[in-house]
């Protein structure tokens, strides 16, 4: 009796927090600066927008420096370079989990690419668009769209810098033409880098296509230098039409690759504890096709804060109690309401009247209307700002090549068939995200195609406690073989695990 009631009211609150993940999204607070110093830009602090590094430990700074030209840039590096000073960029929101931001000693130099933000160029003609390197993946989308242009591929979040977004190897999900990495549409990029005294202590590099250094330059992990413009080849703005379809999951090993061949916008949601996949079924249409379609990604909207606080205190008492059922019960409200809504997709940007929904790239590529924002006290937030009481979890990716794809998934479904609830904690942060990824000429790119296995699950407040059902010994480890790249950190302080940073680790 007892534990029905406990199980009514669970889905009570899981409910009301479906409810308002589904109707917030007007306004906002807008995510904290990363960078804060106690004296004016010196003496300076630094995290990333969860405002936790994966080993805990706050990262110290020198000073910070905003310069709004590339000019100045060339002065910060240049005065910079002279002292012999560590230095490392770091952008508006400081998305990336692993510590790559963080320069090193307490007297090292921050450079914001804050105030570079401008859209230096576009060409229709040639079709590109040149940006300086803190310009957001929205600005970009919006600006080529003005001109009927389009960034055929990019991750789902928009506020990732151009910066950033090299610095990592950020992607979208397609294996057609280029492929869905943003550094692989890269024509032209200029760098800021230390020199000699001869030079002034700081030089500009432009690499462009015919340069084979451009494959260095174009995923660096921010080590080459400050990135200061980019010049990205572009398309002409098309319509996509997209259709979501769930199937259980038995022959996901199989189809796995051909719907990916099939479809130039494929990606999969893949909920193993429930044994269902989600295809997504999106491809480029004529632009004369009816639809006004709008993809404001629900995971990526604002949210009340209480409602966050209500998810956070039930995952913690899921795992307090180990409580598995209620888990993979929580985990199956959440994607069935948000598969309901459609994952956040409207027919002409108000609702969802069915599939297939269709509308022009630039206003589904990407989304992330929790950053549209207006100070409103922390009412509302992103749900993982670290300001309020709401989701703090790990965030891994690993890529594994299409050869043998089939035989991992055919693995993880042995491991659930095993034990059944073990996963059911990824399913509470809507699953496995499965996207395609090509082969790249980066030399930190993908070595041969592949699909990115993203997962977002549970982390503790408290750096020794173990998670219920993952891992018994408390390690996560990397599959024999796979070939890894992560945005994010497992390692703990007592127990760094399998690393995953943003970048390719084999
Ligand atoms: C909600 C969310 C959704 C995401 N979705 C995706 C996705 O769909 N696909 C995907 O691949 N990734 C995704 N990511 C992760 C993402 O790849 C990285 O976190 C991201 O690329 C970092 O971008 P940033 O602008 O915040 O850069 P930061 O994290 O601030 O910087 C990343 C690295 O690049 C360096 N850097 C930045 N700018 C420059 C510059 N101008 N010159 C030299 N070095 C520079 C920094 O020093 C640092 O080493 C997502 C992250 C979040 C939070």
């Amino acid at each position: 009796m007892l534990q029905s009631e406990g199980k009514t009211k669970f889905h009570e609150l899981l409910l009301w927090e479906c409810l308002f993940l589904l109707v917030v999204s007007v306004s906002c607070t807008p995510p904290a600066e990363p960078v804060e110093c106690s004296t004016k830009d010196s003496n300076c602090t630094i995290t990333n927008s969860y405002g936790m590094f994966p080993d805990r430990v706050i990262c110290r700074a020198g000073n910070v420096a905003y310069p709004t030209t590339e000019q100045e840039l060339v002065s910060v590096v240049s005065a910079a370079t002279e002292a012999r000073r560590k230095m490392k960029v770091v952008t508006r929101f400081s998305h990336s989990i692993p510590k790559l931001v963080c320069p090193d000693g307490h007297d090292g130099l921050l450079i914001s690419t804050k105030n570079l933000n401008r859209v230096v160029k576009t060409d229709g003609t040639t079709m590109t668009i040149t940006v300086e390197s803190g310009v957001t993946l929205r600005q970009l989308i919006n600006e080529a769209a003005k001109v009927g242009l389009a960034l055929p591929y990019a991750p789902y979040w928009w506020g990732l810098t151009v910066g950033g977004m090299l610095g990592t190897g950020a992607h979208g999900s397609s294996l057609w033409g280029k492929g869905s990495s943003v550094h692989d549409h890269v024509v032209e990029m200029r760098l800021v880098s230390p020199a000699g005294a001869d030079e002034g202590y700081a030089k500009v590099t432009v690499l462009n296509e015919r340069d084979k250094d451009l494959d260095a330059a174009k995923v660096s992990l921010g080590v080459l230098g400050v990135i200061s413009q980019v010049t990205l080849k572009l398309q002409p703005l098309f319509k996509r039409s997209i259709t979501y379809v769930t199937k259980d999951d038995n022959d996901l090993g199989d189809e796995a690759v051909t719907f990916g061949k099939l479809h130039e916008f494929a990606d999969i949601f893949w909920y193993p504890s429930q044994r269902k996949a989600v295809y997504r079924i999106d491809d480029r249409v004529s632009t004369d096709a009816s639809g006004d379609g709008l993809y404001d990604f629900t995971p990526f909207r604002s949210t009340l804060s209480a409602a966050l606080a209500v998810t956070r205190s039930t995952e913690e008492a899921h795992e307090s109690l180990r409580d598995g059922n209620g888990k993979c019960l929580g985990a199956k409200v959440i994607v069935s309401t948000l598969q309901t809504a459609a994952y956040g997709l409207t027919n002409n940007g108000v609702i969802f009247t069915g599939y297939p929904v269709t509308g022009f790239h630039n206003r589904i590529q990407s989304s992330g209307t929790c950053l549209d924002s207006r100070e409103d006290s922390l009412i509302t937030a992103c749900s993982w700002d670290p300001r309020i009481k709401g989701e703090f979890y790990h965030q891994t990716t690993f890529s594994i090549s299409l050869s043998v794809v089939k035989s991992f998934i055919e693995d993880v479904q042995k491991l659930v068939a095993m034990e059944p609830q073990s996963l059911c904690g990824l399913e509470l942060y809507n699953g496995i995200l499965m996207r395609y990824v090509k082969a790249s000429t980066a030399y930190l790119g993908k070595q041969e195609d592949a699909i990115d296995f993203d997962i977002t699950y549970y982390r503790s407040k408290d750096p020794m406690a173990p998670e219920a059902l993952r891992g018994h010994s408390g390690r996560d480890r990397a599959n024999g073989g796979v070939q890894i790249r992560c945005v994010a950190a497992l390692g703990e302080e007592s127990e760094p695990g399998v690393r995953w940073g943003d970048t390719e680790v084999q």
